[in-house]
């Protein structure tokens, strides 16, 4: 008897599978387009000054490992509600946000929807089309039913509000509703204040539950502004909804795995509540989270000086990327192609490009530049060296 001869072999993650072939091919001027990773003017994944000032400090100061608790360290926790929600936010003055330190935004993603399976087990959850491709899966595994809404509009290059609106009003009370905070991955298309205020009205009216991802705070426009989102759900006066985010790009930690979950509740003793609840969730899953990532989180932002550091860090990738897009419409008209000025209006490393599938193989095989095959590009993964290639052969395919 052998238990795993016939087992089906699934394929493989496609980004993950375009840096193999990425990695594999010898031409020189190759160009990753297809991660989700910011890199420095070098080409490299940054060590943030402040998250290398707090390593060493940690390191001086050694602590044995004991386990942390199963949501995670307090201080880590403290620090992330007051980032993600605002420090003044009555929302936290009223004890009602519960915070779990999660392995990632992709924990604090799997972990909500599990909370939300067990206590909504009828409802379904509308994500975006598109979205980032992992969203369907997880919420897929947790045991829900999948349905998207209209978010993307090809002509424009921005966000079909309309569609959206309509949309989303259609969906059954109770239904889950994923909305990207900012930098929406894949597009590159946000929503303004003003389109913030009227879904979160509809959301209200309709009954829907908002589960807002926040994988890249900081990344458009600031801290504050890039949580616009958070403040305005909270201000509608939606009582119960839940927020993952991920300090991966905003601390430059993806290989830490840190992230949390915030489910926020009507008030302080529901919050503790469904705290019981995320804790028995993580418990079962692997029991408690690890300890570096969220040490060195807490220990900047809870840091009056380090924070300072980190917060012109992230000014920096966030105004690099900013110039970056310039910089590509830029080249691009210089190359004949002046039709990618929308280029300039997306937010956060990426940018759905309206690069055909025909167009990304072209640009794979004649110029050794990788994207995926939605015409997502990354446009984090430009520089001063790259940018006026990758210019020159997006205008030769496009023409
Ligand atoms: N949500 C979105 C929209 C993302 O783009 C990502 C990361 N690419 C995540 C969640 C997951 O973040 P993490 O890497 O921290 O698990």
């Amino acid at each position: 008897m052998s238990f795993f001869a016939n087992v089906e072999l699934v394929p493989g993650d496609p980004i993950l599978g375009l840096t193999e072939a990425y990695n594999a091919d010898s031409r020189p001027t190759k160009v990753n387009l297809g991660v989700g990773i910011y890199y420095d003017e070098s080409g490299r994944i940054p060590l943030l000054r402040a998250v290398n000032r707090i390593e060493q400090q940690l390191a001086n100061d050694a602590k044995p490992r004991g386990y942390l608790p199963i949501d995670g360290l307090p201080a880590y926790n403290q620090a992330t509600r007051e980032l993600v929600f605002g420090k003044d936010s009555p929302l936290l003055a009223a004890g009602r946000v519960a915070t779990s330190q999660t392995i990632g935004g992709s924990g604090a993603l799997r972990v909500g929807a599990d909370l939300l399976h067990k206590l909504l087990p009828h409802a379904t959850i509308a994500i975006s089309n598109p979205s980032w491709e992992n969203h369907r899966a997880v919420f897929g595994a947790a045991g829900f039913d999948v349905v998207d809404y209209t978010y993307f509009d090809a002509a424009t290059h921005g966000v079909d509000f309309d569609g959206m609106l309509a949309d989303l009003g259609k969906l059954q009370p109770g239904t889950v509703v994923l909305l990207h905070a900012c930098c929406h991955n894949p597009t590159g298309a946000d929503l303004t204040v003003a389109q913030w205020k009227q879904v979160a009205e509809l959301l209200k009216d309709r009954q829907l539950f908002p589960f807002i991802d926040m994988a890249y705070q900081g990344f458009d426009k600031g801290i504050s502004e890039d949580g616009a989102a958070v403040r305005i759900i909270a201000e509608a006066g939606i009582d119960s909804f839940v927020v993952a985010n991920s300090y991966s790009k905003s601390f430059s930690l993806y290989g830490e795995r840190i992230g949390a979950l915030s489910v926020v509740a009507p008030d302080a003793n529901a919050a503790k509540a469904v705290q019981s609840q995320v804790k028995r969730i993580i418990r079962t899953i692997y029991s408690s989270p690890s300890n570096h990532g969220a040490a060195l989180v807490a220990g900047v932002l809870n840091s009056a000086e380090l924070r300072q550091v980190w917060e012109a860090e992230l000014t920096e990738m966030r105004e690099r990327i900013h110039a970056l897009r310039h910089g590509l419409v830029e080249n691009l008209v210089a190359a004949g192609a002046p039709e990618y000025a929308f280029i300039n209006d997306q937010a956060g490393m990426f940018s759905y490009s309206g690069l055909s599938r025909a167009q990304v193989d072209r640009l794979r095989d004649e110029f050794a530049i990788y994207a995926v095959g939605t015409g997502r590009i990354c446009v984090a993964a430009l520089n001063q060296g790259n940018l006026a290639y990758v210019a020159k052969a997006v205008a030769t395919v496009s023409k």
